[in-house]
């Protein structure tokens, strides 16, 4: 198992190219404090709330300061506050730190009571005024807090202290392995529209030429090209000619036994489908990991984003060996995310529930139109989480998922 691990770090870095890594913000954190990078990484603001005298706190804290109280829960709170005093970092041991000075901090009283330290957007006004704080995962992936001015909504394109934190698609180099589906082409019109700068997009070997997928070429800087996630070769050659200039990587590519029509028995649907999601995403990463951990070394923002079913969290059992292929693709994600944190590679996942398409005519609402969910994506990666819901049926598992695995289990199982 250990001689397993090695060969595939080994393979993951390339297995010939050892890559810098980058100075980090420091990362360590207590179990308790985790509660905030769990919140950043969605992309809400929470802080710890005392279930018998109501009050929030900060720092979090295994008892309420207030009452003593033991029952904490993590909830939704309002951001809004007042900047008491700033200061500017000019040194700092932390080359990260060191690197970016001078970073502002500030001292803001929140409305709902706490008193937090936070950093200061460079455009917030001179103390005093009234403050946003906002949660963002920095680039060690930890969940901070940030400040603004009420004026100003995070992220901040125009602010590199804020931006770096995400990975906004605009003027950077984009590959999207799959343009065929509705999904596919929706990203890659909203990437377009949001400003990027090269976008190759994979299914230029399909036999189909759709009118749709052919009209994309026509966007500002599409190329379409051939690219076979089942192909070890074909993913080398490709890695090898745009590795070097990818800034994102955007994973596609979905099989579905559910929408397959063909008379292929069970098992081969479910190879079809382990093929695609799990090992394709392998092969993918094998051949552009490398590629974007060097990328990043270089100083460019980098990202690495995923579609993966709601049912990657728990089985639906009309989609059972699809569900099982999203399980596996979701258990490497998490993987991936954890081989690249070092290289501050952000890795995106978004979750998504039946799209509105012609396979799915047939399921009732409510079904997710892909512009909406090719509009979530952009945003998670302008503001840099780790987990988007996108739409009211995948945050509708996700809700019960949190609340109770076992229940939603028993409940899907009777759908
Ligand atoms: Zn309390």
């Amino acid at each position: 198992m250990i001689v397993a691990c090695v060969l595939l770090q080994h393979y993951w870095s390339g297995g010939r190219v050892v890559h810098q890594k980058k100075p980090l913000p420091p990362s360590p954190r207590s179990r308790i404090a985790l509660g905030l990078t769990s919140a950043a990484a969605r992309g809400v603001f929470e802080l710890q709330q005392c279930q018998e005298c109501s009050k929030f706190q900060y720092p979090p804290a295994e008892m309420c300061r207030h009452c003593l109280g033991e029952q904490l829960i993590w909830c939704r709170a309002d951001g809004a506050g007042k900047l008491l005093s700033e200061t500017a970092l000019h040194h700092s041991q932390n080359q990260f730190y060191a690197d970016r000075t001078p970073w502002r901090i500030g001292l803001i009283q929140l409305n709902i009571g706490p008193t937090v330290v936070a950093h200061l957007a460079h455009d917030a006004e001179l103390s005093p005024c009234p403050v946003i704080v906002d949660l963002r995962l920095d680039r060690s992936g930890r969940g901070v807090l940030v400040a603004t001015s009420q004026q100003d909504t995070l992220p901040m394109p125009g602010n590199k202290q804020h931006s770096e934190m995400g990975c906004d698609p605009e003027s950077r180099s984009i590959l999207v392995t799959d343009g065929q589906s509705d999904v596919g082409q929706a990203i890659v019109r909203a990437l377009a529209q949001s400003g990027a700068k090269n976008i190759w997009v994979g299914g230029g070997n399909s036999a189909s030429k759709d009118t749709n997928f052919m009209a994309l070429e026509k966007l500002p800087g599409v190329e379409i090209i051939g690219l076979d996630l089942t192909n070890p070769n074909n993913m080398q050659e490709q890695a090898k000619m745009l590795g070097d200039r990818v800034d994102i990587v955007i994973n596609t590519v979905q099989a579905c036994s559910v929408a397959n029509t063909s008379s292929l028995t069970e098992t081969q649907q479910a190879s079809t489908e382990i093929e695609l999601n799990y090992l394709g995403l392998l092969h993918l990463a094998q051949e552009f990991g490398p590629k974007i951990k060097h990328r990043s070394g270089q100083g460019h923002s980098v990202a690495w984003v995923n579609l993966l079913s709601i049912f990657a969290l728990t089985n639906h059992p009309s989609q059972g060996t699809y569900s099982a292929s999203q399980a596996a693709a979701f258990s490497l994600s998490q993987y991936l995310r954890s081989d690249f944190q070092a290289y501050a590679v952000k890795v995106l996942n978004v979750f998504f529930g039946p799209i509105d398409d012609i396979a799915n005519e047939l399921i009732p609402p409510p079904k997710l139109a892909p512009d909406r969910l090719a509009k979530d994506l952009v945003a998670g990666l302008a503001r840099g989480v780790e987990d988007v819901y996108s739409g009211e049926f995948a945050q509708e598992i996700y809700s019960r998922y949190r609340e109770d695995p076992k229940i939603l289990e028993k409940e899907l199982s009777h759908e």
